[in-house]
Parts: C-alpha cells; structure tokens; sequence
C-alpha cells in the first residue's frame, strides 16, 4: 500500500481506467542519486578528494582522473542501470517522458534505452569529449578506447588533455538545462521526483519552480525540499518513503506496467 500524504494525485492518477490515466503525458523526471566512489582515492595522494574532478589539478596531474574513469566508465564498470533507470525508460516507451533532469555523470539512464534528447544532464555525460583547453571536440568513443587503455587523449588541434564531458569543479555547466527548462515547465503536467536531498542546484530548484497546480510525487526515502511543507502543497504532493527501486515496482504494479518494467531492465 502506497504511503499517501495527501490522496490527491495518486489516487486520480490510479482511479482513473487504463485509456484515461495518460492525461499525465509530460512527465518530468528529476533524478540525481550520486554514485561516485571517493573511498578508494587514498592510492592517488590527492590533495582533497574532489581534486580528482578538479580542471586546473587535471592540467597539472591527470593520471588520477584517468584511472578513476576506467573503473566509472558508463556501461564497463559493473555498475548497471536499475530498476528506477529502467522505469524513466518505460514513460518514454509509454509516450508520457517529456524530461529527465539529472545530475549524475554516470549515463545510466541512456544505458537503460532513454533516448539523450530526452535527457538534460546538467553535469554532462561521458558519450563525448573535448580538448579542455581549445574546446576542440574529440572523438567520444576514441576518448573511451583510450582512457579505458590507460593513455591520456590529447587533442589534435593544440595537443591539450582531452577529457569526456563531465562537468569539473572550475568549469561551467552546459547550457542544455537553461534552453530547456522554461519550455518543459509550460508543458509538464506531472513531476516526479527520485532519489535525491535535493541540495544542488539547478535541478534542486526545479520542484520548487514548476506550476503550483502540477502534482508531484517523491519517490525517496527522505521527505526533501519543500515537499508537503505547506497547506497548498499538501494538496497536491505524494511521498512514499523508502527504496525508489521499490517504489517503481509498486507504482508499476499499480498501473499494470510491471512486466514491461521488466522486460526493458532484462535488456539492460
Ligand atoms: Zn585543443
């Protein structure tokens, strides 16, 4: 049984028959679980620890980023997408994805067959590359065959560290999220919300900024930003507390979306 705050938008949205409930059919996503691994970097003698996504430490030493990348390369590392991947999958599959904001470098959720223009990485992705100091565009797969073999890529053009394009501390972020997010807002008649405390900025303003009468679900095991915090709020948001891999699989019984949940993570 879903833990219901205010029973507003979960039980429209699932009182509703089959043929009806995609009256939802702009859902944006925000999706932002970090999942870097900073507890094996002793071996690299950094000087903090978020050196290793550091631009002007990069320039001066880039070995230690180089061999991070190996073990987080999307799709060769051993970490899969999940069940929660998977679900932004299936509302694409279902015509109702408009967006999936995230702030997770980790490619995931193009791994579990989101299409990127669906996506708005705000801090990048590793499918593409650059020269970090001409900006030259470089070869994404070339960079990946390169640092997965444990050589640095340099640029052609001015013979600069090529890095994937990851956001590093020092640099800005893309500008996808700004020509996208007023347009999605018009449009969105649904937000939900997974895995995250919703603390970095942009995405984190994103529940905050979108119309008043959009419902919005939290799919996390913290209640986080402004989230049922207010009367008006309480009318139209639903949290349910706990694991979203979970979560998924019950909102997906729900619907009688769980064997095509299934099918796409099996792809995986
Ligand atoms: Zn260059």
């Amino acid at each position: 049984m879903l833990c219901i705050y205010t029973n507003f938008a979960l039980i429209s949205l699932f009182s509703l028959s089959p043929e009806n409930y995609l009256w939802f059919d702009s859902f944006i996503i925000v999706l932002q679980t970090i999942n870097c691994r900073y507890d094996n970097l002793q071996k690299y003698d950094l000087p903090f620890p978020e050196a290793v996504f550091d631009l002007s430490f990069y320039r001066y030493n880039p070995q230690p980023f180089v061999s991070l990348a190996r073990e987080l390369w999307p799709g060769t590392s051993g970490i899969k997408p999940t069940l929660s991947h998977s679900f932004i999958s299936l509302l694409e599959a279902k015509g109702v994805l408009l967006r999936n904001y995230t702030q997770n470098i980790d490619g995931l959720e193009v791994l579990a067959g989101v299409s990127p223009e669906k996506m708005v990485e705000c801090h990048g992705h590793f499918r593409t590359a650059g020269c970090v100091d001409c900006k030259t565009p470089y070869d994404g797969d070339l960079c990946k065959k390169k640092i997965l073999g444990g050589t640095l890529p340099l640029c052609g053009n001015c013979g600069g560290l090529v890095k994937p394009d990851i956001v590093f501390f020092g640099e800005s972020l893309p500008t996808r999220f700004g020509r996208m997010i007023q347009s999605d807002l018009r449009e969105a008649d649904m937000l939900i919300v997974m895995g995250t405390s919703l603390k970095v900025a942009p995405v984190s303003l994103i529940p905050e900024i979108v119309d008043e009468d959009v419902p919005r679900l939290l799919f996390n095991r913290d209640l986080v930003g402004d989230f049922c915090q207010t009367r008006d709020n309480l009318l139209r948001d639903v949290w349910e507390s706990g694991d979203c891999d979970v979560t998924v699989k019950k909102f997906c019984d729900l619907l009688g979306w769980t064997d095509d949940l299934m099918k796409i993570n099996q792809q995986e």
